[in-house]
């Protein structure tokens, strides 16, 4: 398979490539070059698969060119090594949820972080070269490359997050952990630390003395496997009786990088009828999709805090899947965002009459999944993050915390935190003492 940038003014470059650059060299995104179409039979039959053998068939058909069979099967193996359990919540109104948060860090980059990993060690073989991989975050994904990355034979990672942003789980998860895992907070927002690591990720110098590797959503090695999700869902939800041709999936958003990836899973052929993007106040995606206009927003701190951007970095991707044509769009995905009274009311919906305890983002997912189902659909919504991530909202909406939470907590010593400024020189000048 090759990779296209989505600038379109950068070669095509093979999967090794795509995933050692992360950014395309245009500050293009790299995108599958074909979309090639999963055979009738696997929807047939995918309710009776189990969800490693939908992403064995799913990965194999996208990178079957480029790694062997064998490879292929490992990777899902080991990358996707925890359970993501399908639950029905309301059978009446048809609504259901798949958790993709029981793997060690508790959200759903775990399974996006952990691919990644498991790819980039085949691809590097024995006696690899030093790598840094960098990631910016705004709550999970830093714990969650810090966690598939840590120890990895020859290579640093780094952390950027947004000074005063993260919930201290989700900051202890990557801050304490030491070894080959720094971190900086960054006295900005979100937005800077992206585009920070973005800068980095195609500066001459650093990619060359250090080798810096980007593992947010841009990379593909992150992006590909969020299609797991998707057909697993559709799955699990066949299997439990709902209508094959009247499935719903309302996705938690922020990056978008979920989303793309289920849309291109429905270029694939996955039969969804139409996906939901829920997001938070940072509504700078739905405004799009309601104008044509896209003004990127100033990121604001909202409940839903993974899903706190101005600016969703996989934009490009998901238009890049309709050529442009917002028409087109419209079609398969409505958006809806969500204040923050909504997201507490919907965490106290869940709970009050269904007993189910949904963390801020799965609640947003849901909230919105119900104003916009229709009769006659089955809905589901993705549950991105084990409740107990978010303590403090979760306290807000419900009157306690939630217990089970299996974090890494302050016994591990690990590094101390670099400061800094949003400003490129100084964060360059940190990777090259790190
Ligand atoms: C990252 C994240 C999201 C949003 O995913 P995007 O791909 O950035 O849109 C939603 N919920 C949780 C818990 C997350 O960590």
């Amino acid at each position: 398979m090759q990779f296209y940038s989505t600038n379109h003014k950068a070669p095509k470059v093979s999967l090794r490539e795509a995933v050692a650059a992360g950014l395309a060299p245009d500050g293009g995104l790299y995108m599958p070059d074909a979309i090639i179409p999963l055979p009738l039979p696997f929807f047939r039959n995918i309710s009776d698969m189990p969800p490693k053998d939908i992403a064995y068939v799913v990965a194999n058909t996208l990178l079957g060119e480029d790694l062997d069979p064998e490879t292929v099967k490992e990777t899902v193996n080991e990358a996707l090594s925890f359970e993501m359990p399908f639950k029905r919540i309301d059978p009446e109104a048809r609504i259901s949820t798949l958790e993709l948060f029981h793997g060690p860090t508790m959200s759903v980059k775990d399974i996006g972080a952990r691919s990644m990993a498991c790819l980039l060690r085949r691809l590097r073989g024995s006696n690899p070269a030093p790598l840094h991989i960098l990631a910016a975050t705004s709550g999970d994904a830093g714990s969650a490359v810090a966690s598939a990355f840590h120890n990895m034979e020859n290579l640093k990672v780094t952390i950027l997050y947004p000074k005063g942003r993260l919930t201290p789980v989700q900051r202890e998860q990557f801050t304490t952990l030491g070894g080959n895992v720094s971190s900086i907070e960054v006295r900005g927002s979100f937005d800077d630390c992206q585009a920070l690591v973005k800068t980095a990720s195609i500066d001459p110098d650093l990619k060359d003395s250090l080798r810096v590797i980007t593992a947010n959503s841009i990379n593909v090695g992150r992006f590909l496997p969020q299609m797991f999700h998707f057909f697993n869902a559709y799955a699990r939800m066949v299997e439990a009786g709902a209508d094959p041709a009247n499935i719903v999936i309302a996705v938690p958003s922020g990056n978008l990088g979920n989303l793309a990836a289920g849309l291109l899973a429905k270029r694939m052929g996955l039969p969804v009828k139409r996906f939901i993007a829920a997001t938070n106040a940072n509504d700078a995606f739905a405004r799009y999709m309601a104008t044509g206009n896209f003004e990127p927003q100033p990121t604001v701190k909202t409940h839903a805090n993974a899903m706190d951007t101005g600016s969703p970095i996989n934009l490009p991707r998901v238009m890049a899947l309709y050529d442009g044509n917002l028409e087109a769009l419209r079609k398969d995905l409505q958006t809806v965002s969500l204040s923050d009274d909504q997201i507490i009311e919907a965490i106290r919906e869940l709970n009050d009459s269904y007993g189910y305890v949904a963390d801020p983002h799965g609640a947003c997912a849901y909230a919105a999944l119900k104003q916009c189902l229709a009769p006659g659909e089955d809905g589901l919504f993705l549950s991105t993050a084990h409740p107990a991530k978010c303590p403090e909202v979760m306290t807000e909406a419900l009157g306690h915390e939630i217990p089970g939470s299996k974090h890494t907590s302050a016994h591990n010593a690990g590094k101390p935190s670099y400061t800094s400024a949003p400003i490129f020189q100084s964060i360059k000048h940190i990777l090259k003492t790190i």
